[in-house]
């Protein structure tokens, strides 16, 4: 039986936007700037200098440290510079910055059968690939699927739901490279050595839900599960919560509820890396939004400008009030087009002035509306009290840290308060002062 998770909301999805457009290669961008962070953890070092000739896929940064992920030319040609550049969630960072040639050059990968390659070898693809979380999160993937000595994880969870409004790019992935991402499932499910696993899709996603379906008719142990319409389905302790009824402790990890949770869009990146070799130098993004022209899916080279992204949708066609890298509940606006699509860059939405709160803030009214609809159990109200009054040691009462900043509070406050600003004001205080 599928049970529901506490609390969530029900905004207007505007996915009819780009859901039924055919994913689409985006043109071969003139000069891509590169992060040398682009995931959680450590920023990759570069291996190129200025003057060096790249191909797709030349491994140009790397980092010794365990958490953190390699980094890949997306482009063929030559490095023109590695220096700060505007970065789409970091505000800026060291980037290194490819002139292409135009003749799309790549390196040489080998192809293999993902059936005949041993655990250890999946392994060092995994990193040579630097594959992190496509969802958004950008997680190193090996140090998330390779599990420390002594931990053991009975289930997988595909996670199909893409809950995020206007975001359909997982969706077309479903329904254009089932094979593909299938194909990934199955080798996940291999290294985390789990009997069954579980494709969670939100219930609205028809074709994606029937063709997964069909290429598992003869699989008993890989079970697609349609789930409730409901934002954020697609939270790690949501799905794991709707699928398995298991919960993670406070400040847990899946693997603490033996599980493990990866995106359809990593699943594809794992499946292309141990069949093709192909590090991660592309990935799908959503543009959208009422201002773009022409919305649609493009599988775009990282690195690429947003701005030519969004020119290449035919532009803007009204007054743009903001632009969002990501989905409007979690994604960060943008002050600049100049940032490039990273490993995480799910979409980019161009937004007018009626989709987005310009609201005045008002004073808390104590309605606990953004107590219903926390999905972590939690008291918005009363973190937003602990955090404006300065008392950060307070805040252990109220596992702040368990907040998933996914918005749901801040969406139905009446009095249009940045709760989710607060919270992230108040973990960064927390860090800073090392209390509590
Ligand atoms: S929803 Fe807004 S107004 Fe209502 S209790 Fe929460 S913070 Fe206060
Ligand atoms: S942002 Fe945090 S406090 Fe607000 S609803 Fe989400 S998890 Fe709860």
């Amino acid at each position: 039986m599928v049970r529901a998770f506490r609390g969530g909301i029900h905004p207007r999805y505007f996915r009819e936007l780009t859901r039924d457009k055919p994913l689409r290669e985006a043109k071969l961008p003139e000069k891509v700037v590169i992060p040398l962070s682009q995931h959680i953890g450590a920023p990759a070092e570069a291996l190129v200098k200025p003057g060096d000739a790249v191909k797709v896929g030349t491994l140009i940064g790397q980092s010794s440290k365990f958490i953190s992920a390699s980094v890949h030319s997306s482009l063929s040609g030559r490095v023109t510079a590695i220096e700060n550049r505007p970065h789409p969630v970091l505000g800026d960072a060291m980037a290194v910055v490819i002139e292409g040639d135009g003749k799309n050059e790549h390196e040489i990968f080998s192809s293999r059968d993902p059936e005949h390659v041993s655990s250890e070898e999946v392994k060092k693809l995994i990193i040579n690939a630097g594959i992190v979380g496509l969802g958004g999160a950008a997680f190193p993937a090996h140090v998330k699927l390779f599990l420390p000595r002594g931990k053991k994880v009975d289930t997988f969870i595909l996670n199909g739901a893409e809950c995020e409004p206007y975001l359909t790019g997982d969706y077309r992935i479903m329904v254009e490279k089932t094979k593909e991402v299938i194909g990934g499932l199955r080798i996940i499910k291999r290294i985390l050595n789990t009997e069954k696993a579980y494709v969670g899709i939100e219930k609205d996603k028809t074709e994606a839900i029937r063709v997964m379906k069909e290429a598992l008719t003869n699989e008993k142990n890989i079970i697609v599960i349609p789930l409730t319409v409901k934002y954020p389905q697609g939270g790690e302790k949501q799905l794991i919560k709707t699928i398995l009824n298991r919960e993670i402790p406070g400040g847990g990890l899946p693997m603490d509820a033996g599980c493990m949770v990866s995106n359809v869009g990593t699943a594809l990146s794992v499946y292309e890396a141990v069949t093709f070799g192909r590090p991660l130098y592309r990935r799908v993004v959503t543009v959208t939004g009422t201002m773009i022209k022409n919305p649609v899916n493009l599988l775009a080279r990282i690195g690429t400008r947003i701005g030519d992204l969004i020119e290449e949708c035919g532009g803007v066609t009204g007054n743009c009030a903001k632009v969002i890298t990501g989905g409007p509940m979690m994604g960060p606006a943008q002050y600049s087009l100049d940032v490039p699509v990273i490993k995480g860059t799910t979409g980019i939405l161009c937004l007018g002035g009626k989709e987005i709160s310009l609201h005045e803030e008002l004073p808390c009214i104590h309605c606990a509306r953004c107590v219903d609809v926390c999905p972590m159990g939690l008291l918005p109200t009363e973190m937003r009290k602990q955090i404006k009054a300065g008392r950060c040691e307070e805040l252990q009462n109220y596992n702040l840290s368990d907040c998933l900043e996914c918005g749901c509070c801040e969406y139905v406050c009446p009095a249009h308060i940045p709760l989710v600003h607060l919270f992230k004001l108040g973990k960064s205080e927390i860090q800073r002062t090392g209390r509590p």
